[in-house]
């Protein structure tokens, strides 16, 4: 079938709206009808080659849709559904069997090799190979297909032209308070980093009924919100003494804090802002020679622990339905984050991501 595209076809370049060919769902696959996908910074990071992925290619892994037509084998969805998809993963590795699927050791292949896992693509034009499958959708076209294994059904209630950006950056963010560091009630916490990831931590935060929180970023609106969304204390690093002042309010330190800055010296005023026994959580994409240094008695003397997290420790299934149930009572407010565009608009989008004039861009389909 023919479907409208955007596609990336040179490093750091604006994507071009194409028209492509799209094969028929394969074994295991589902073609989706994408009614609306966000914009998340690991498709600015791709465009840009921060990790080799090859191009052409179609970007876009926040989709929701609904379901048109499934390939053989598939159970799990049926045409007519609402869907999200997620990142995707093998299925049959030791993480994958253990509910892990974020580590899958497939991860880099199932997501970013751009292609099928017997190298093939759904996608071309006039007969060229055009890649595709990225984190299993590639979901910046009006369609595209997916796998069961990334596949979540959603709830007709729930606004599904709202819903892609849980699939990655908010489950990231509130998977990190919730999954990984498991942020417990009456506990201090603090983020580093206000950006749709960071918020929705603030928001899962107060989910959790953590009483202490707090969100540094160097940009004042963005403090402004966090504040809206349940932040305690705000934090702009611009005056110095970050982690002074996170002494000042705690006393001893924070019990957690998440790094999503992905910024070695950030990094590392978030270890200092532990208290004993502390976590620190890091879930931004460095670049690939990235290292850290810490100072190796204030982490051992105090059981301080440092921890990577991907996608916020979520499995889809499980976690996606939760963060609806708490966006429909009105306990996580992740809307208040979103932006809409429509499809032809999706540069000016990504520019609006970067120069963080929008905080989670949405792309509608129409
Ligand atoms: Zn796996
Ligand atoms: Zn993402």
């Amino acid at each position: 079938m023919k479907i409208h595209a955007a596609v990336t076809r040179a490093k750091a370049s604006p994507l071009s709206l194409e028209t492509l060919d799209l094969d028929d769902p394969r074994d295991g696959e589902i073609l989706v009808r994408v009614v609306a996908t966000g914009v998340c910074h690991t498709d600015i990071a791709m465009r840009d080659q921060t990790y080799p992925v090859p191009q052409p290619i179609v970007l876009g892994h926040e989709g929701a849709g609904i379901v048109e037509k499934v390939g053989r084998g598939v159970t799990k969805v049926a045409p007519g559904d609402h869907v999200v998809m997620s990142y995707n993963s093998c299925g049959h590795c030791d993480c994958c069997h253990e509910h892990a699927p974020n580590y899958c050791h497939d991860f880099f292949g199932r997501n970013f090799a751009g292609c099928r896992s017997d190298g093939s693509s759904a996608l071309s034009q006039d007969g060229k190979l055009i890649h595709g499958n990225f984190f299993g959708q590639s979901s910046f076209a009006n369609f595209a297909i997916c796998h069961e294994t990334n596949i979540v059904k959603v709830s007709k209630d729930a606004p599904l032209e709202l819903l892609g950006p849980l699939a990655c950056g908010i489950q990231t963010g509130a998977g990190a308070v919730i999954n990984s560091l498991k942020v417990r009630p009456g506990t201090s916490f603090a983020v580093f980093g206000a950006g749709s990831v960071g918020l929705s931590a603030v928001m899962a935060a107060r989910a959790v009924g953590a009483t202490t929180i707090i969100a540094v970023d160097v940009v004042d609106d963005r403090l402004t919100m966090a504040k809206e969304l349940g932040a305690t204390h705000t934090i702009n690093p611009k005056g110095g003494a970050t982690v002074e002042t996170i002494m000042k309010i705690t006393g001893a330190g924070v019990n957690f804090a998440l790094d999503t800055s992905a910024i070695p010296a950030v990094i590392r005023q978030a270890m200092e802002s532990l208290a004993p026994r502390g976590t620190c959580g890091i879930l931004g994409a460095s670049s690939l020679d990235t290292e850290l240094t810490f100072n190796a008695m204030h982490i051992m003397t105090a059981g301080r622990k440092l921890q990577g997290i991907v996608e916020g420790d979520s499995t889809p299934e499980v976690f996606i339905p939760q963060l609806i149930d708490l966006f429909l009572q009105g306990r996580f407010p992740y809307d208040k984050l979103v932006k809409f565009y429509p499809f032809s608009d999706i540069n000016h989008a990504i520019e609006d991501a970067e120069t963080g004039k929008a905080i989670k861009p949405i792309i509608r389909m129409g």
